[in-house]
């Protein structure tokens, strides 16, 4: 794990020296990208300062309970507003993600910016896209990393109530509610702090994962029974949903949140992966067992990344097109998948 001391003066220097801060997340941000974001401007209020914040779009539903989640900025459905504020900042903090095309359409804008720039992450292979990166690969999520860097800065334990529910809403975001993903004895331990200050659980667990509409969970049921196919030989299952699946489903935003991991449990499966068709393109989430690189597979395949464990990309074309593209690379991938699911047997 990096060493964070070394950063948490500089940040705390420029936070203190800055007039106009502005944090801003991935696109389609999830519970890390909004928790890590949400958190850290708790901790910049709580020194008497002020940071604006901004997603290149909108928060998903089930996001919006968090305290002061409305008062994140939609830059695709705001762009003008967007982008005043973000060449009024002095100071922009980026957490989350490591590529600039993560920002969407406020990529242009903030590359632009004469502001300086902090990277806040947890991805691997970090590029130089900021003045300071700050970037821990060995962090379940950016809201841990985050957690760290407030209280080191803190020179004590923040206990602010909307931090402590922000971290942990990243944590069990980006491990499943520690199911899959990155996690450590200090991802636990830190865990641990955010129980003993009394963070609610069991009302974070019910936002998070269990707050879906009946047709979401009949969505599921479809995806599982008719649109779920098995390479049974390449240790590869996936999930394929058409524009007309979701939409005869009543599909919102999110609905699909999840999907990518299930084919994981079936046995001998060591990738998994949920592709969806959108206006002209196809989202695809990638998620993987052990050694098998998801990461590799889908900066190759589908011009995305990721992590190791968990990628995701975008393709244009229809789903036919995609999967056609997909069936035809997959078997090269066959020794790296063989050795992998070799590996979970043992
Ligand atoms: P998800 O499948 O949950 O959308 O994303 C899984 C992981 O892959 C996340 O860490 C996310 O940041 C990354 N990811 C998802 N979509 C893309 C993409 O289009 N490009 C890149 N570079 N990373 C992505
Ligand atoms: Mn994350």
């Amino acid at each position: 794990m990096t060493d964070i001391g070394k950063y948490t003066k500089e940040l705390k220097r420029l936070i203190s020296g800055a007039n106009h801060i502005l944090l801003i997340c991935h696109i389609n941000p999830d519970g890390d990208a909004a928790g890590a974001m949400l958190a850290i401007r708790r901790w910049i209020i709580s020194k008497g300062k002020t940071a604006e914040m901004i997603s290149p779009n909108s928060l998903q539903k089930f996001l919006m309970w968090m305290r002061d989640a409305d008062k994140i900025l939609d830059f695709h459905h705001n762009i003008e507003a967007g982008s005043a504020l973000i060449r009024e900042a002095d100071l922009i903090i980026m957490v989350d993600f490591n590529s600039p095309s993560r920002l969407g359409k406020a990529e242009e804008i903030v590359l632009s910016s004469k502001a300086f720039k902090v990277m806040i992450d947890h991805h691997p292979d970090p590029g130089k896209i900021a003045d300071l990166v700050i970037s821990d690969t060995g962090r379940s999520s950016t809201s841990e990393l985050v957690y760290a860097l407030v209280n080191e800065m803190e020179e004590g334990e923040f206990s602010d109530h909307d931090f402590i529910e922000a971290v942990y809403v990243g944590i069990i975001t980006d491990t499943g509610n520690f199911e899959h993903g990155l996690y450590s004895g200090d991802t636990m331990r830190t865990v641990g702090h955010l129980l003993d200050k009394g963070v609610d659980k069991e009302k974070i667990l019910n936002h998070i994962f269990s707050n879906f509409s009946a047709d979401r969970m009949r969505l599921k049921g479809y995806a599982l029974h008719s649109r779920t196919v098995v390479h049974q030989d390449l240790h590869t299952a996936y999930i394929w949903l058409t524009k007309e699946d979701l939409e005869s489903f009543n599909h919102v935003k999110g609905d699909t949140e999840g999907f990518a991991n299930l084919l994981l449990a079936i046995n001998g499966v060591v990738l998994s992966i949920l592709f969806v068709e959108r206006s002209g393109f196809v989202k695809m989430s990638l998620r993987s067992k052990g050694s098998f690189n998801a990461n590799v597979l889908s900066r190759k395949c589908f011009n995305g990344g990721g992590h190791r464990n968990a990628a995701g990309g975008e393709m244009k074309g229809t789903i036919q097109d995609v999967l056609r593209h997909f069936e035809k690379v997959l078997p090269t991938f066959k020794p790296e998948l063989d050795a992998a699911a070799l590996d979970m047997a043992r």
